[in-house]
């Protein structure tokens, strides 16, 4: 059996965070892979999926471990999907959370339209060339507000509000975002194929 041990192909606090408390449950170890000085994968596809599976070869490839990539970003309704890949430079590259949120609302600033959701692939490789990577997605929909509201999670959660919930995503406590987020049902779905197929 393997080791239950990943390496997570984020640099991202905010995803790792939540990765890890996600991960726990499964005793599943997890390593960031900084923490073995490997610097990140390019991400230059157009997809989700494609980006995910680059970042997690690239991980498998460098520390001989198992590896787990997120590849994850909000897609809203009136800008045919974007920031989309791009979510984390939409306002260029190295640009902060701030930036990236000031960017959104100018852009949606023209529009009535405000749905959006979150998307998130994960893809976990046993070995750097393993042909059959687990996959798992999920969204997360939402509205996008111009005012920001609450100061947990990261990214555009201060923007990203709940209508059922009457909240946006940084105004839920960090257990609360993670049962219901894209990234928490991905993972869940994630967990279900690493228990058939790798024994975990
Ligand atoms: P990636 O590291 O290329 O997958 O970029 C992900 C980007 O999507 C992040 O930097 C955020 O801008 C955005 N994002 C993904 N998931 C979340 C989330 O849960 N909350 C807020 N922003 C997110």
């Amino acid at each position: 059996m393997l080791p239950r041990r990943l390496v997570i192909a984020s640099n991202n606090a905010g995803k790792l965070r939540e990765l890890q408390a996600l991960l726990a449950p499964a005793g599943v170890e997890v390593i960031a892979q900084a923490a073995l000085g490997i610097a990140g994968a390019e991400e230059p596809h157009r997809t989700f999926v494609e980006n995910a599976l680059a970042k997690a070869r690239h991980a498998a490839r460098a520390s001989g471990l198992p590896a787990l990539a997120d590849d994850s970003g909000l897609c809203c309704v009136a800008l045919g999907g974007a920031p989309g890949v791009r979510s984390a430079r939409f306002a260029g590259e190295g640009a902060s959370d701030a930036d990236n949120n000031a960017e959104l609302v100018r852009r949606l600033a023209p529009y009535a339209d405000r749905r959006a959701h979150y998307v998130c692939v994960l893809v976990a490789l046993a070995h750097a060339d393993d042909p059959e990577p687990l996959l798992a997605e999920a969204r997360w929909y939402g509205t996008i507000v111009d005012e920001p509201r609450g100061h947990g999670g990261f990214g555009y959660d201060p923007h990203f509000f709940l209508p059922q919930l009457g909240q946006t995503a940084a105004q839920l406590a960090p257990a609360h975002k993670n049962a219901i987020s894209h990234r928490g049902q991905a993972l869940a779905a994630l967990r279900e194929k690493l228990r058939n197929h790798w024994g975990w």
